[in-house]
């Protein structure tokens, strides 16, 4: 259904030009429900808005029912018809009721009855939930009703593919779920769509095939299994696992603990991580640098925390280390501090004599 072949978008409105899309090649068929993850800033919107138009490619070929979009007789309009949009922040008239706001186009671009277009615009208002609101004001609506306004919008024009950039992001998250039943309902149907999307799990869920973006290409492509079970490449790892990393290298111990825990504190609160897990945490800390590791030479500690899995690992290395024996192996059957950081943690291991990994579920 559409065809895209080494697409390359430049802006040069900055003071040097910036490539945002390299080399951007895929096929979606008819029927697929796409989703685009990756980092912000890798062009996902910009890819969006270059199916449509709604920004200028510099270079390649994009193809649609086999029509070459970037032609410079291609009828902009009918191709907009093809593919409807939805956008973070809704893009509805606030000065129009929610009927006429659906209603607007179908009359305007494909000459419908008033009568027909209100017949329609109810249908679509039933299907996404909203059939009391024909008549209300966009500024009557929470978040997650205007969107759905938005959604039905979109359909009244009868689109061949439907383009989500990130629907639920600007929403209150009570009102993600909303939005997102009506996505899962119109992928239900067989409608053909590509989602922008941070809500990992729907993606999951929902998709056929998981486009990774990264810096400017698709740099992996799969099913949702493939993509969030089996990446193959390291950004698509990291993306995935999202994992989060804080690290120390301790001299010797008269660190400054306490700039310490300061570092972990905001670790903690960047990421969601309560104050019971932060408590845990300094309690190791405390722990393993003033009896447990040897000190020797520095100590390393690093704090790892994947979001995916709500998993927190805290890795001391003991630069050096020199014994055979390890750590804990070497430790006494008594030693107190071993106990208290066994109790605190959900596991406990030395991979490598020396280095010693702790183990906590967030
Ligand atoms: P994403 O949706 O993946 O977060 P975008 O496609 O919005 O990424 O943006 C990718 C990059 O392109 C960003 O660095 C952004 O600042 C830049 N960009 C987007 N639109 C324009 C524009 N109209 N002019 C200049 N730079 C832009
Ligand atoms: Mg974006």
């Amino acid at each position: 259904m559409i065809t895209v072949r080494h697409l390359n978008k430049t802006f040069h409105d900055g003071q040097k030009p910036l490539t945002v899309l390299r080399d951007v090649n895929c096929e979606i068929r008819k029927g697929e429900v796409i989703s685009i993850i990756g980092p912000s800033g890798t062009g996902k919107s910009t890819f969006l808005r270059c199916l449509n138009r709604l920004e200028e490619p510099t270079a390649g070929q994009i193809e649609i029912d086999g029509d070459d979009i970037l032609a410079p007789d291609a009828d902009v309009r009918r191709l907009r018809q093809k593919m409807g949009m939805v956008f973070q922040n809704f893009n509805l008239f606030e000065h129009l009721t929610i009927i006429d706001n659906i209603t607007l186009a179908p009359r305007n671009l494909l000459g419908l009855s008033k009568a027909d277009a209100e017949k329609r615009a109810l249908e679509l208002l039933e299907m996404v939930g909203l059939g009391e609101k024909a008549g209300s004001l966009p500024n009557e609506l929470s978040g997650g009703q205007k969107q759905r306004v938005a959604i039905a919008r979109c359909l009244a024009m009868n689109p061949q593919i439907i383009l989500f950039d990130e629907p639920t992001s600007a929403l209150d998250p009570t009102m993600v779920s909303e939005v997102l039943a009506v996505i899962r309902q119109l992928a239900s149907q067989g409608m053909t769509m590509a989602i922008v999307s941070h809500e990992m799990q729907f993606v999951r869920d929902v998709s056929t095939r998981v486009f990774f973006m990264n810096d400017g290409i698709i740099y992996e492509e799969g099913t949702p299994e493939q993509i969030f079970d089996n990446p193959q490449k390291n950004a698509t790892k990291s993306f995935i696992n999202r994992i989060r990393t804080l690290e120390f290298r301790l001299k010797d111990r008269h660190f400054d603990l306490y700039d310490m825990f300061g570092q972990v504190q905001r670790f903690c609160s960047k990421y969601g991580l309560g104050e019971k897990i932060f408590g845990k945490i300094q309690h190791v800390i405390e722990e393993m640098t003033s009896e447990i590791m040897p000190f020797d030479t520095a100590v390393s500690v690093v704090i790892d925390y994947s979001e995916k899995n709500g998993t927190l690992t805290m890795t001391f290395t003991q630069e050096n280390y020199t014994a055979a024996d390890g750590i804990i192996a070497g430790a006494d059957a008594d030693n107190v501090s071993l106990m208290l950081v066994g109790g605190l943690c959900s596991e406990m291991t030395e991979p490598v004599p020396g280095t010693v990994r702790i183990l906590f579920n967030a």
